[in-house]
């Protein structure tokens, strides 16, 4: 296995849509477990394919933040979300930086797994948010673009000077 660099705001790969994912070979499976690998030593609870440069739908969550209990999550579809609340969020991609990020409370959603096997799946607070956040990263959103706009400033001026 080997570590992928991960790519840090304002990569332009980061603010772009998604491509699906159709094929599930060997070259998937690769890179699935290389990121794995990737999110455990950067100590991060999830990790999508355009954090690492790819820009497919494809993101792990391991909101237990224990090796072995991560999932993978290929081509998700929001089915229904519910309720929603603010709380604090970082991001690999935003080093040094946190925000209050408002999220739904609860959300179901349609996926395949790194087989190509489809499931269904409803989560809630801290695994709902973990997942909605991974959502948006394939589709070229960061959690920047989720807060208010004084907020937003506040964090990017603490960013630059990192
Ligand atoms: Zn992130």
């Amino acid at each position: 296995m080997a570590l992928l660099r991960i790519r840090v705001h304002p990569d332009p790969i980061l603010h772009k849509k998604a491509e699906p994912i159709t094929e599930f070979d060997k070259k998937l499976q690769k890179l699935i477990d290389n990121m794995i690998e990737t999110m455990f030593t950067d100590d991060g609870v999830g990790l999508a394919a355009p954090q690492i440069g790819v820009s497919q739908c494809l993101f792990i969550a391991c909101p237990e933040a224990k090796p072995g209990t991560e999932l993978v999550f290929i081509n998700p579809q929001v089915i229904e979300t519910q309720g929603w609340e603010i709380a604090r969020e970082g991001c690999l991609s935003l080093p040094g930086i946190s925000g209050e990020v408002p999220r739904a409370k609860k959300i179901r959603f349609r996926y395949q797994d790194r087989t190509g096997e489809s499931h269904e799946l409803e989560v809630k607070d801290f695994f709902a948010r973990v997942i909605q956040h991974e959502m948006d990263h394939i589709d070229g959103i960061l959690l920047i673009d989720r807060v208010d706009i004084q907020q937003r400033q506040k964090i990017m001026a603490e960013y630059q000077l990192l």
